[in-house]
């Protein structure tokens, strides 16, 4: 849910279309040998003779050929399937990643913190109650609760609909007394990188209104055709949110509005429903992050951290997001590992639950590493499923482009060269970024991730295999070169530099209307003053 500044679409390298070197065939195997060659001359930093280039040469072909990879991602998404913090699937799934991390043979341990809630799904039911002439057309209208939203009365809640159109303040204003009544927001067909975004930016001014207006729910208008159901949270501190709340089926919303519309010339605020969500909500619930790793020879107590979300939402399996970018991230551990050369720092490789409720595991995370924050010396977050990777955001910061240039360098002809100087609330590199470390999250093309973003079909059978194996090659190579080369890739910003860098980037902003702000300001959260 990252702002994308632009998306351009490179072809993929041909040299990449197969998964295993086996398979190449004599001009891909020429270019290989030009590739390796070119490689000879790339380090990781420009001091030194380092080993990106060598390192480069020994991960691809243990990942892009033969690899434990997509059969560990099969397991966590058919065989485990969605795992939403605090069930029993998101257990089995933590039992799942140290499985995976130990059969790489790295080091991993879990570490536990306390989600405020825990929450499922009732039985949630959308019915048309009048007029009688409206549910003519069928009563039943398909609908899921949002995440983390309060549940209704057991027999559900009963009102008028109020088409609030956008729901920007003009048009709440224009439709009257929302005391006690159920509002309808529309809402545009996503398909852009922006457009998810501005999916978490609208609600809080909506939800802050209704609330305020003594609404009874609302009703969000899917962004998605074809009755296509998803949902993801608008709370975004783990707790749960202030009015019930339902994405409605985009086409049965529709209908919804049309009905609205045609009643008010004779009978205004006679289409009525019922909304019946009897969600289970109880908790705090211990979670625990995941955290694999592989100790550095010369500055083991310098970290790099790769990491992904393992929770997902579960109307799907979570296999886009963000179960791919899991087995990314055990997979890149197998890989270093498998070279049999240590890296300068230490890496870890983390895999954070809690994420969709509001990034809240690896926000624990910061807080139980405060002390070790100067020392963490990157955090890499891969978390838009496995469209090909064009580049990093790195933060904010301009000063990590040219020597992430120089990792990368032995992938030059992978195009990954489009590093944005955008900082972004959005995934677990967050609290990372208002601690001033530097971090780095994958720009990756859309491809199919938001067509399936937290619906039921986002499922193993969307992700693309080689995109991944080729994403997997580029976060291991930027791991290992941000440890192994000699200098730290970037400083840890201080308060003022953040201070500066979160206006510049209208970070501010977001923090604002995401309800961050105050947090920042006071130094509860983030680099103190
Ligand atoms: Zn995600």
């Amino acid at each position: 849910m990252l702002v994308r500044v632009f998306a351009l679409s490179f072809s993929i390298s041909f040299l990449l279309a197969p998964c295993s070197f086996a398979q190449l065939t004599p001009s891909q195997t020429d270019a290989l040998s030009k590739l390796q060659a070119s490689q000879s001359t790339a380090a990781c930093s420009a001091t030194e003779a380092s080993s990106c280039a060598q390192a480069a040469a020994k991960l691809m072909p243990i990942i892009l050929g033969d690899s434990p990879m997509i059969e560990n991602l099969r397991k966590l998404t058919d065989e485990i399937g969605g795992r939403v913090s605090g069930t029993p699937e998101m257990a089995k799934a933590v039992q799942w990643g140290v499985a995976g991390f130990r059969a790489t043979g790295v080091d991993v341990h879990t570490e536990k913190y306390k989600l405020p809630v825990m929450w499922k799904e009732g039985a949630t039911r959308l019915i048309i109650t009048a007029p009688a002439s409206a549910t003519a057309g069928g009563a039943i209208l398909r609908a899921v609760s949002e995440g983390w939203a309060p549940g209704t009365a057991r027999d559900g809640i009963e009102g008028k609909v109020i088409d609030i159109g956008d729901g920007g303040d003009a048009e709440i204003s224009r439709a009257g007394n929302l005391k006690g009544a159920i509002l309808l927001v529309h809402s545009e067909i996503g398909s852009t990188w922006p457009d998810l975004f501005n999916e978490y930016m609208r609600p809080p001014g909506v939800i802050a209104r209704a609330v305020k207006d003594g609404a009874a729910a609302i009703l969000w208008t899917g962004a998605r055709e074809r009755l296509l159901l998803y949902r993801h949270t608008n709370s975004l501190n783990g707790e749960v949110d202030k009015i019930p709340q339902a994405v409605v089926a985009r086409e049965d919303a529709l209908r919804l509005a049309r009905l609205v519309l045609a009643g008010q010339g004779s009978s205004p605020g006679k289409v009525r429903v019922k909304l019946t969500m009897p969600n289970e909500i109880s908790g705090p619930v211990e979670q625990e992050n995941v955290v694999g790793e592989i100790r550095g020879y010369e500055k083991p107590d310098e970290v790099v951290i790769l990491g992904a979300h393992l929770d997902s939402w579960e109307l799907g399996t979570g296999a886009l997001d963000n179960g791919c970018n899991a087995a990314l991230v055990i997979e890149a551990a197998r890989a270093i590992k498998a070279i049999g050369v240590l890296p300068k720092r230490t890496i870890r490789f983390i895999l954070f639950s809690g994420e969709e409720q509001g990034t809240i595991g690896s926000y624990e995370y910061v807080k139980a590493h405060a002390t070790e924050l100067d020392k963490i010396r990157a955090v890499i977050v891969f978390d838009d499923g496995s469209g090909r990777t064009t580049g990093f955001s790195l933060g904010g910061r301009t000063d990590t482009d040219a020597p992430l240039r120089k990792i990368l360098m032995p992938l030059e002809t992978w195009n990954v060269d489009e590093h944005t100087p955008d900082a972004s609330f959005g995934t677990d590199n967050f609290d990372f970024l208002l601690e001033g470390v530097p971090t780095f999250v994958a720009n990756q093309e859309v491809s199919n991730y938001l067509a399936n973003y937290h619906a039921a079909s986002d499922t193993f059978d969307k992700v693309d295999q080689r995109e991944l194996k080729m994403n997997t090659v580029i976060a291991a190579l930027t791991a290992w070169g941000i440890a192994d080369r000699s200098e730290p890739i970037g400083k840890r910003l201080t308060r003022a530099e953040l201070d500066v860098m979160v206006k510049q980037t209208g970070l501010d902003q977001q923090m604002q209307i995401l309800g961050y702000w105050e947090q920042w300001q006071s130094g509860a959260r983030g680099r103190k003053p």
